[in-house]
């Protein structure tokens, strides 16, 4: 029988309306660089945001589920957009304003996106792309930056050029948000294109707002009114781990950094707003512990801060609760899953040595997200915290697919990337205990295969990373002759160090076993890094595919 309830739709238009007046008086504070941060109320950027939506329908002549793509820092005028433009039912496109130039005019062209909306800042990225931009009509550009340039590149292309301020001003400040399936794209997000082209998870209503409805759950994040959110995560990477929807919807204020993201900058902005929560990729809190070891800052405002994007080594979370007494809060996820999977809470009732064996662990698995592991002998591996297989999850918030591109008529379903019945294939390799806890030993095309045994880069790294003279360490297969494949080291050194491979070798040696060692040592100035900022094997594997060092 049918229940009796009521049968309301999740929609970001909710979330929206209700931190607007709800919550209205918690603020976006966007660090300028100079002097006083620019501080908008909740509902300041609610009304902007409808604001925005009469000038992008009124104006623009944006309708149904098109897209609107940004090409923005996080800042107040990226949040608007982000509320606005899902809310008025078309598709809000985040670009990674950090992916090679033929990359982002590929995903602007696979999705078709009619207007681009630009930080000032990021328009000499922009300006050169607009000529191979096939479908966009409009650019709105806020805040300073070259506009000339512009001008004149887009009166070439044909491009429509709009000032954001000029375009939202005296527009009116709600708006009659259309009743959107809830089951309609909301955004949409490329991966970063790690192998082949990027591919779009295009996120609906229903999945940005029950995931953060589950960012805000106890087990994740908790946040709350009395927060102020650091996501130093950027927003055009899976939504920024969805914390300005969560944070917009618990009234959590927001602290953005804008394009201020060099250690020195993030270490004032949190003394001087004092956040209480904050999320970043393991790259960012590194720089950020070396940048206090130099220059000490206040950073004890934080309550709470997510590292995810890949592994926690062990040595990071230790140094910032000894020396800061700040919690990491390991978490693990993917574009294809909103992305939180799973966020490492220690069970209640441990004790704080035994807690760090879970805190280490990429998480706990929560109610909505269902995971098995798949053997290569075609059967699942069973929870006992040992036996390993590819992570395959399902749930609310995760792909089914990827968006087909413009004008296909079906989405696309690699083999690789999901099941034939339809779990997400994470191409992850680890164990799940059985109370839930899931520990990555590696991703599956960064596993060593020596042979026939397997060698995680990460736990090499992790230890490596310990070392008091080691900045970072990043370890790639190469290939060899008698073994098939072998780990070699790179290392950045910290400076002044003049530790050598004999002392790092013994280190390591001191954790695992000896078979596991690497031979090849390479000392590098520092580690390539992704459009996210994550360690870039690829570059490595590609520099070393000899199996010779430099
Ligand atoms: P890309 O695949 O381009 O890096 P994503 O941000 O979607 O883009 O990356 C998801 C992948 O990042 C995961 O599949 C996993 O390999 C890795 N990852 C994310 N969080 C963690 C974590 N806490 N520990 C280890 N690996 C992680």
């Amino acid at each position: 029988m049918l229940s009796t309830m009521q049968d309301v739709p999740l929609q970001v238009a909710r979330i929206l309306e209700h931190g607007r007046t709800v919550h209205g008086r918690s603020e976006v504070i966007t660090w300028t660089g100079e002097g006083e941060p620019q501080r908008r109320s909740f509902a300041e950027v609610g009304a902007r945001a409808a604001q925005l939506a009469h000038g992008l329908r009124d104006e623009l002549g944006v309708r149904g589920d098109e897209r609107v793509a940004t090409l923005c820092w996080n800042n107040a005028e990226h949040l608007e957009a982000y509320l606005a433009v899902p809310a008025m039912g078309a598709v809000l496109h985040t670009l990674n304003l950090r992916l090679p130039p033929t990359q982002l005019a590929w995903v602007v062209n696979h999705a078709a996106d009619r207007v681009v909306l630009v930080n000032g800042t990021l328009l000499p990225l922009l300006v050169p792309l607009l000529p191979q931009l096939r479908t966009v009509e409009h650019v709105v550009v806020t805040g300073v930056g070259d506009r000339a340039a512009l001008t004149e590149a887009a009166q070439t292309a044909g491009v429509r050029v709009h000032d954001y301020e000029e375009l939202i001003g005296g527009r009116p400040t709600t708006y009659a948000w259309p009743d959107v399936d809830e089951r309609q794209a909301a955004s949409l997000c490329y991966t970063s294109g790690t192998t082949g082209d990027p591919k779009g998870v295009l996120f609906s209503h229903r999945s940005t707002y029950l995931h953060a409805l589950q960012v805000n759950s106890a087990e994740a994040f908790a946040l709350s009114q009395a927060d102020i959110t650091m996501p130093v995560v950027p927003m055009f990477h899976v939504n920024a781990w969805g914390l300005p929807h969560a944070a917009y919807m618990a009234g959590a204020s927001l602290l953005m950094t804008d394009r201020f993201l060099q250690p020195a900058p993030i270490a004032e902005m949190i003394e001087a707003v004092r956040p209480t929560v904050g999320a970043a990729v393991p790259t960012i809190w590194q720089g950020l512990l070396a940048e206090l070891e130099t220059n000490p800052r206040d950073i004890s405002s934080f309550g709470r801060v997510v590292i995810g994007g890949s592994a926690c080594p062990p040595s990071l979370m230790r140094a910032f609760q000894e020396r800061h007494g700040v919690t990491l809060v390991h978490a693990w996820g993917m574009t294809e899953t909103s992305p939180l999977g799973t966020v490492a809470r220690p069970p209640a009732g441990v004790s704080e040595d035994e807690s760090w064996a879970y805190r280490l662990t990429q998480g706990r698995l929560p109610a909505s997200v269902e995971a098995r592991l798949a053997a290569p002998d075609g059967t699942f591996a069973p929870w006992d915290g040992e036996s390993t297989g590819e992570l395959e999850v399902r749930g609310p918030w995760i792909a089914a697919a990827y968006y087909g591109g413009a004008g296909a008529e079906e989405p696309l379903r690699p083999e690789d990337k999901f099941s034939p019945d339809g779990w997400l294939r994470t191409g992850d390799v680890g164990t799940i205990s059985p109370d839930g806890f899931l520990t990555l030993t590696d991703r599956a095309k960064d596993v060593i295969k020596s042979g026939g045994e397997w060698i995680s880069s990460v736990e090499l790294e992790g230890h490596l990373m310990a070392h008091p003279d080691v900045l970072e360490a990043c370890v790639v297969a190469v290939p060899d002759e008698k073994w098939g494949e072998r780990p070699l080291a790179t290392v950045v050194l910290r400076q002044g160090s003049d530790a050598d491979f004999a002392v790092l070798r013994e280190f390591l040696g001191r954790h695992v076993a000896s078979w596991q060692l690497p031979e090849r040592w390479s000392v590098i100035q520092e580690v390539p890094k992704t459009s996210v900022g994550k360690f870039d094997k690829k570059v490595l594997r590609k520099r070393h595919a000899d199996g010779e060092l430099e």
